[in-house]
């Protein structure tokens, strides 16, 4: 039953929408999504819409996930960084298609309930720590491939700068009206794309976070 829900989600939310990636296509049909929300919210675990995961964030729309996964153009051999783990869905997907991800959240109960879901579940290429993502991960960089989930005011240098060369950046920037960019760095030079709109939450700052 989920299975073949999953199956339509693929189909009609991402195939039918144009992304082609075969890759990231068996991604979406592998990683169960209903295992990524709460009990409530199982039924619509493949509806083409964002559910919310407590602490007032969401679990992306499937669609936006796949999107992204594409952007990053992964072969298998990436070690990637991701700003927003949330619950982990995106994450998951992403370490069927890289070799290591790295993903930071700054809500700790949620990065808490991620790394031991992941880990549950066997996605053993995934690390998950709570800190700001403003900061990066600069122990572990560079990355090849650096996706956010949370929307910056704009991409931030921190990030740009623990980006490997040959690297893509692939992120939501802007506060209402956010834009998804992809930024590629070839010999230290970035070149930046506009692909589509999107709304995401925002990407906050810790001493924000702690005073709201
Ligand atoms: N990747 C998730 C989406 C989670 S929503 C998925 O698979 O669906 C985005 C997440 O970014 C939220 O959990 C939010 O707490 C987190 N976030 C916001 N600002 C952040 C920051 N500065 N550093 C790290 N995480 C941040």
């Amino acid at each position: 039953m989920l299975e073949s829900l999953r199956e339509k989600m693929v189909k009609k939310q991402i195939e039918d929408r144009g992304i082609h990636n075969k890759r990231v296509l068996d991604a979406m049909r592998k990683v169960e999504r209903h295992k990524f929300v709460s009990a409530r919210d199982m039924s619509e675990a493949y509806a083409d819409y964002p559910l919310p995961i407590g602490y007032g964030q969401t679990i992306s729309q499937p669609y936006i996930v796949a999107l992204m996964a594409e952007l990053c153009a992964l072969d298998g051999f990436e070690k990637v960084l991701e700003i927003g783990t949330g619950c982990g869905y995106q994450a998951a997907v992403l370490s069927l298609l890289a070799k290591e991800v790295y993903s930071i959240e700054i809500i700790e109960q949620l990065a808490k309930s991620a790394a031991k879901r992941l880990g549950d579940l066997k996605y053993k290429n995934v690390f998950v720590k709570t800190g700001d993502g403003y900061k990066g991960w600069p122990e572990k960089a560079p990355f090849d491939v650096i996706i956010l989930s949370a929307s910056p005011p704009d991409v931030p240098k921190t990030l740009l700068e623990q980006l490997g060369d040959g690297g893509v950046l692939v992120a939501p920037v802007g506060e209402y009206f956010q834009e998804l960019i992809k930024i590629e760095k070839h010999n230290g030079i970035y070149s930046r794309e506009k692909i589509t709109y999107v709304r995401f939450v925002p990407m906050v700052h810790e001493t924000v976070r702690k005073e709201g």
